[in-house]
């Protein structure tokens, strides 16, 4: 009935005006954006770059040169603010939380208290990990008190690729890590519970592309719910190890013995093809930039925010605008402020007036799919159709992926036989 409530009055916003009328459905927030980790694909502490330019890509130097507050030694969110912002979030209707950040969230160091914190307020819960800092009391401490979700990044099949791929560990940390994962799937079963559901996430690259079936038998091994296979993001400093057209086509041609297999063992296996999914069609991205948001707007300002572990206020992931900043003022008036629904306006203009802000990277969205299946939700009478091949979510596959931070499950290609094309 809640969530009847929320999405009404989300609906409601995104219909009639500017305004929010509700809090968003999610959020994302930061912690901690230091990590024990250096990754070769990582955003935020990669293992690539040159002494001169520190950033993996154009776009990450731009936000970092937008939020010089970022320290990434020992950048951790004030438990105070935290605690504030909870109860702001839960005040204006939001139920769900992703602690994913700039860094490792279990580096906090009061991390057991804020899943304590978060939990006893009701909120729907999950985290983004390395799962290098689990150990057998924490994964006791987040049975017990009722943990959603755990996202943890492996990406490789075998201790040498895992060594390749997260640099700056040591020899030891896969089986480390396993071992853990395996702990906190036998203490579920010894409490009968099925939480924190566990995903196993790899990030595919030249580096792992070959170890693919091992993976789906390490999901077996340490008894993960989901494996979600994700290509890299080839940012300058790691071209190199994006796969090539050929492996590519290798690789999507094991797609059906890998779901077969994941199916075997009970794993619910999702691949998330990369951005523009340049496999079927290498016109696809640019295509998708000229055309998308000159026929949908993007709601993002009434179902998201991000949260910093400074405290800024972020609409999406690539849009580096900031909204305000929870230290100065409460995240409640931040949410319905005048900046965030001029935002929200500037937004929902995009099919009259694409005139994205200069900050964000809306030419390169990944939510462009979120976006389509909200408009085409609410214009039913007159849906549109994403261009050939395109993946769509139907609604009922969205509306789990909201509240409860499940997968979606099955995105499959859509051929609208009605509504206009793009
Ligand atoms: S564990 Fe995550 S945050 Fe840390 S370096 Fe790797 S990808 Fe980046
Ligand atoms: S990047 Fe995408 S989700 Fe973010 S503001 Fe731009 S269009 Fe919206």
């Amino acid at each position: 009935m809640k969530h009847l409530l929320h999405s009404f009055k989300l609906v409601a916003g995104m219909m009639t005006t500017k305004s929010a009328y509700t809090g968003p459905l999610w959020v994302q927030i930061g912690i901690s954006n230091a990590c024990n980790h250096r990754c070769i694909m990582c955003w935020d502490h990669p293992t690539y770059v040159s002494e001169n330019n520190p950033y993996p890509s154009a776009t990450s130097r731009r936000y970092y040169q937008m939020h010089p507050e970022i320290d990434h030694t020992k950048g951790f969110m004030d438990l105070g603010k935290l605690e504030e912002l909870i109860v702001d979030l839960y005040s204006i209707g939001t139920r769900r939380i992703e602690l994913v950040g700039r860094g490792e969230p279990m580096m906090h160091p009061q991390f057991d208290q804020i899943v304590e914190t978060i939990k006893r307020r009701g909120f729907n819960l999950g985290i983004a990990t390395n799962a290098s800092l689990l150990n057998p009391d924490r994964c006791e401490h987040l049975v017990d008190h009722d943990l959603d979700r755990i996202v943890a990044s492996i990406d490789a099949g075998s201790r040498d690729t895992y060594y390749r791929v997260h640099t700056r560990t040591n020899i030891e940390s896969f089986d480390r890590i396993l071992s853990n994962l395996r702990v906190l799937h036998q203490i579920k079963k010894s409490k009968g519970k099925k939480e924190p559901q566990v995903m196993l996430s790899f990030v595919i690259s030249r580096l792992n592309y070959h170890e693919a079936f091992e993976m789906i038998d390490l999901g077996k091994d340490v008894g993960a719910d989901q494996i979600v296979f994700k290509y890299m993001v080839p940012y300058e400093n790691i071209k190199f190890l994006e796969l090539t057209e050929e492996e590519k086509r290798n690789f999507s041609g094991q797609l059906p013995a890998f779901m077969k297999k994941a199916e075997s063992y009970g794993i619910d296996l999702k691949i998330e093809p990369p951005i523009g999914d340049t496999t079927t069609n290498p016109k696809l991205y640019h295509k998708k930039t000229e055309t998308v948001y000159s026929r949908i707007p993007c709601y993002i300002g009434w179902y998201f925010s991000l949260i910093t572990a400074e405290g800024s206020i972020i609409p999406c992931c690539q849009c580096m605008e900031k909204m305000g900043d929870f230290r100065e003022q409460r995240f409640r008036d931040i949410w319905y402020s005048k900046r965030y629904s001029n935002f929200r306006m500037s937004m929902k203009r995009f099919p009259e007036h694409y005139d994205r802000p200069t900050n964000c990277a809306c030419d390169k969205c990944a939510l462009d799919k979120i976006n389509a299946t909200i408009y085409n939700t609410l214009h039913f009478f007159n849906p549109i159709q994403l261009f050939e091949g395109q993946r769509e979510f139907s609604v009922f596959q969205l509306l789990p992926a909201i509240f409860k931070g499940k997968t979606t499950k099955g995105a499959k290609v859509v051929n609208r036989k009605s509504g206009s094309s793009l």
